[in-house]
């Protein structure tokens, strides 16, 4: 906005006028300084105790149940933290600001695999209990970090209250909510196919298997048909057919319980070296040339048919033993024979299989890697898997079931630790069976009942429940809540009840987890109790502890039911997509179990923060960018504001370009509260404000777009739509505001009499327009917008954020009810904002709106028609300013019948057309014609134009031209004003 006080002093005249002007002044300062007034604003938070008070805030009043995610308490918050848990706070904030109670517990995740890697990686050789200790101690330790990391980004949660999942509370209540799962039978011990080093005796994660170059045998093996298929077969029918199966690990033959082959697949017989096998036609050629032979193809079929047909497999040396053949997606066609060995108990992806298909998980395997009292043929017991490959090939040879052998290399899993191969072997795990009592099912019928944003991301929720085969709860880890049950040292019984649960949580609710390692089994076990399966008397604790998952899952039992600050189900989880797969699954399914409903109402999901390539972020990249990255450049505020910046539904951009583009928006923002808050120093809304059927018809035109933008921005904060506010508040500042409406009553609110009307309306307005923008800028720009109530709310006595978001009536839907009181701020902060103007209005009430709203649409297409007008004269030169513009214009019938209200509205309010139009345009002279000869055509249809230079000369004062006999030269409104 141009400054007129800059010009005044160079005035060539010799009286200067400036001390008589209005002119704008504020203590707000011009740039934004977030190194030191942020951290400042959060130590006065702190000091005002914001972050309790908001959590009590409109207490009596509906509540809106926001349940925070916990995030991992290990290391620094990242910018996808950050991201989340600000569209978090927005929510809250609005919703406390459209008048309910929204208390937000925050909560951190504290046990688990990482903090125990990371304690027992610093002091190795700890005993459970140290670390245990260890893990409490670090896991606090950065409780601490995050929770000042994220009180700095302005998030109002209570703080000194979270929910974490080590607290004794916390631990009792996952071991609380375990024993109704056990209760309701869904707790069950059983095999599952894990990775195992044998020297190492012990399971290892994902993480601590490394892949090193091995050699090994390559085996094709002949496992014989068992089917009739093939008995009208010219030459097969009768002779004997095989499977050809190729393997790398002939050691896991006798754990063999099905062949595998391709649904929808082409097969062949091929005759090579007088035996009949079955391979993959695509791989007939390959494996012709292993016998150095031209294919030589005998019969071809499709799977399909073959399995329809009920055939089996013959296994290739155990004697009486046959195999299914199952129709299977992972066999593939590129490679071997696509006729594929499965054995569920030795290897991860057999395993699926066999639980898809319910095969038997067999795995007769010692923990050092030897066949166990359990294998079939019974002389393998005892022996190592080493030397069971060269059993195995031999007796294939002997039976006669080598079709080929050779060797091959080929990356293998290691362990990490002792870089031995690895073997797979099935251990007894604890699983949640999700068949029972249809608690699948029941899941994806309750995600029907949540309302999903983006609405398409119910249908990847529902696909990974549907796609989850299993749910082991099972980690053989120390740090975390143990599965409080007793193992038959004789049998391997389990001995678990929701009693003997319950009476273990509630000493842990009293000692921790660390009460399970401290127990004895005499104290545990029931005087004179008995195996039930062999009698025996002998126990021992199990050591497995819950997978963490279930831990975060059941927060809605732990936090939401438990307390009764808050409620069951919550109004909304919002978390990032991979949660579909993490906590937003992991708190279905235990909530269908516990409270047999969904724990939420809404799930709005967002997307993972990436770089302006759509990489995501990672070290190795070297991408990474932190949220003190972002703040450095864009203050706190200016972080916030690119979070709603993102649409929800893609991955949420960093790059210079989407910065750059919402520093200039929060620019925008803040320079035009700053415009308002200066020339409203010398206003008091509750003394000065005028009425708004005396305000002019541009103020007017004001407070209904503010009425209009007002209702919008609420709506889109209750759908939480918060891409739209961004969008709908950048334009509003620049377009509605800065380019018109502030630019037009510039004029007025500088050089007017102080406290006279025309000012006073234009200050009225501008009230209006800072108050209602402050409070819709208020959950984003946490920051700036109590730092601008500070300034204009005089007497201020509460945070913005325990204000409600203004509350206004539509004035032209006043007017043409001519309202008595004209009262255009309905009663905020009375009791629920009640939002928008929903009571029924008057058919003579909308044709006045409709009639209004087509009158400035022509208006301001006039207008801007007009400013082209002047634009061609300041390009010839003619003019620099269009204060310097004579306007001649002229209006068609048409568009005179248009307007006719509007000009007897104008009358109304003592302005003449020209007065008006004079201010609208900011030109210094309009003439209205009643005639269009001499004037040019406009862009605007039935409006003709003149555009000169104005007559005579330029007010000192307000810079407007007029033909003056002033001594000063002086404007005849300047005069009256200041002599
Ligand atoms: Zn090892
Ligand atoms: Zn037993
Ligand atoms: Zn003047």
């Amino acid at each position: 906005m141009a400054d007129q006080t800059a010009d005044n002093k160079t005035a060539e005249n010799k009286v200067s006028f400036k001390d008589t002007l209005n002119l704008p002044h504020t203590d707000f300062p011009i740039r934004a300084n977030p190194q030191v007034d942020d951290p400042a604003m959060v130590a006065r938070w702190e000091q005002e105790q914001l972050f309790s008070t908001s959590f009590d805030c409109n207490a009596g009043a509906q509540k809106y149940i926001l349940h925070d995610g916990p995030p991992y308490a290990n290391g620094h918050i990242h910018v996808g933290h950050a991201y989340g848990k600000i569209l978090r706070d927005i929510v809250s904030k609005s919703q406390r600001m459209l008048g309910k109670h929204v208390p937000v517990t925050p909560g951190w995740d504290c046990h688990g695999l990482p903090i125990e890697f990371k304690v027992t990686q610093e002091t190795p050789g700890m005993s459970p209990e140290q670390i245990k200790k260890a893990s409490r101690i670090y896991a606090q330790k950065w409780i601490d970090i995050q929770r000042q990391e994220f009180k700095n980004l302005g998030v109002l949660m209570d703080w000194d209250r979270p929910y974490i999942t080590m607290s004794s509370d916390y631990e009792a209540s996952i071991l609380q909510a375990f024993g109704m799962f056990v209760a309701g039978g869904y707790i069950e011990r059983k095999n599952k196919t894990v990775p195992w080093c044998f020297s190492c005796q012990t399971v290892l994660a994902l993480a601590e298997i490394e892949y090193q170059e091995r050699k090994d045998p390559s085996t094709y093996v002949l496992f014989p048909l068992e089917s009739k298929f093939f008995d009208h077969h010219p030459v097969l029918a009768h002779q004997p057919i095989n499977f050809l199966v190729w393997t790398t690990t002939p050691w896991t033959l006798p754990l063999n319980r099905a062949v595998l082959i391709r649904p929808g697949a082409r097969y062949v017989v091929l005759e090579l070296l007088g035996k009949y096998i079955i391979t993959a036609k695509q791989l007939a050629d390959k494996v012709s040339a292993l016998a150095e032979a031209e294919p030589k193809i005998i019969a071809e079929f499709s799977s399909d048919e073959l399995v329809s047909f009920g055939a089996q497999a013959q296994h290739p040396f155990v004697d009486g033993l046959t195999v299914p053949v199952i129709l299977d997606q992972s066999v593939l066609l590129e490679d071997g024979t696509a006729c594929v060995h499965s054995a569920p108990g030795c290897g991860p992806e057999d395993y699926e299989v066999g639980v898809r298909n319910n095969l038997e998980i067999y795995s007769p395997l010692t923990p050092d890697g030897k066949y166990s009292a359990d294998i079939a043929p019974r002389e393998l017991e005892g022996m190592s898997i080493t030397d069971g490959q060269i059993w195995v090939i031999k007796k294939l040879a002997e039976k006669d079931r080598l079709f080929f052998k050779t060797s091959i290399r080929h990356p293998y899993p290691h362990c990490w630790r002792c870089h031995n191969g690895l073997m797979f072997r099935a251990t007894k795990q604890w699983f949640c069976d999700l068949e029972r009592g249809d608690l699948r099912s029941k899941v994806l019928q309750a995600i029907d009942t949540i309302v999903t944003i983006p609405e398409k991301s119910s249908n990847s929720l529902k696909a990974v429940v549907e796609g989850r085969l299993e749910w082991c709860l099972s980690r053989q880890r120390v740090w975390g809540v143990p599965i409080p049950a007793l193992l038959c040292i004789g049998c391997d019984h389990t001995y678990i009840s929701q009693e003997f649960v319950e009476s273990v949580a509630s000493k842990v609710a009293l000692q921790g987890i660390e009460y399970w390692d401290n127990v004895t089994v005499q104290e545990l076990v029931p005087a004179g109790f008995k195996c039930p399966r062999c009698s025996g008397t002998e126990f021992k604790k199990e050591t497995d502890i819950l997978d963490v998952w279930f831990e975060s899952g059941i927060s809605h039992y732990a936090v939401l039911c438990k307390n009764k600050e808050l409620g069951f189900p919550a109004d909304l989880y919002l978390e990032g997509k991979d949660q579909h797969r993490g906590w937003f699954q992991s708190s279905l399914l235990t909530a269908l179990v516990i409270e047999g409903v969904a724990p939420m109402k809404t799930i709005m999901t967002h997307g993972f923060t990436v770089d302006e390539k759509g990489r995501k972020m990672s070290k190795s990249v070297g991408n990474v960018v932190s949220p003190a990255d972002m703040t450095k450049q864009l203050g706190t505020d200016g972080l916030r504001l690119w979070a709603v910046s993102i649409d929800c539904s893609g991955d949420a951009v960093i790059s210079d370009v989407l910065i750059k583009n919402v520093a200039e928006v929060f620019r925008k923002i803040r320079n035009t509260s700053r415009f308002l808050l200066s020339n409203l120093y010398d206003f008091d809304i509750e003394k000065d404000a005028v009425s708004l059927k005396d305000m002019r018809l541009i103020d007017q035109y004001a407070l209904q777009r503010l009425y209009e933008i007002n209702e919008e921005i609420v709506q889109n904060y209750e759908d939480i739509d918060v891409t739209s506010i961004f969008h709908k508040l950048a334009d509003y500042c620049a377009t509605d505001l800065s380019s018109f409406y502030l630019d037009i009553v510039k004029d007025r609110l500088y050089v007017e009499k102080a406290d006279g009307n025309a000012r006073r309306s234009a200050q009225t307005a501008c009230w209006y327009i800072l108050d209602t923008l402050t409070k819709l800028t208020a959950p984003i720009l946490s920051f700036t917008a109590e730092q601008v109530s500070d300034n204009y709310q005089k007497n201020k006595i509460k945070s913005i954020h325990l204000q409600q978001f203004a509350a206004l009536n539509s004035p032209w839907k006043l007017i043409a009810a001519q309202e008595p009181t004209f009262d255009f701020a309905r009663l905020a902060n009375k009791g629920l904002r009640t939002v928008a103007d929903r009571t029924q209005a008057t058919l003579d009430e909308i044709q006045y709106v409709t009639q209004k709203h087509e009158q400035w649409e022509l208006i301001k297409a006039m207008r801007s028609a007009l400013l082209k007008a002047i634009e061609a004269l300041r390009e010839k030169g003619i003019i620099k300013h269009s204060l310097e513009v004579r306007m001649t214009i002229h209006l068609d019938d048409a568009q005179q019948q248009t307007l006719r209200s509007f000009f007897a509205d104008l009358a109304l309010h003592g302005q003449s057309i020209e007065e008006f139009f004079k201010e609208f345009l900011i030109v210094s002279q309009v003439v209205v014609v009643p005639s269009a000869a001499g004037l040019q055509p406009s862009e605007s249809a039935g409006l003709a134009v003149l555009v000169e230079k104005a007559e005579g000369d330029k007010c000192p004062r307000c810079w407007q031209w007029e033909v003056t006999q002033d001594k000063d030269k002086l404007c005849a409104r300047c005069q009256a004003i200041v002599r």
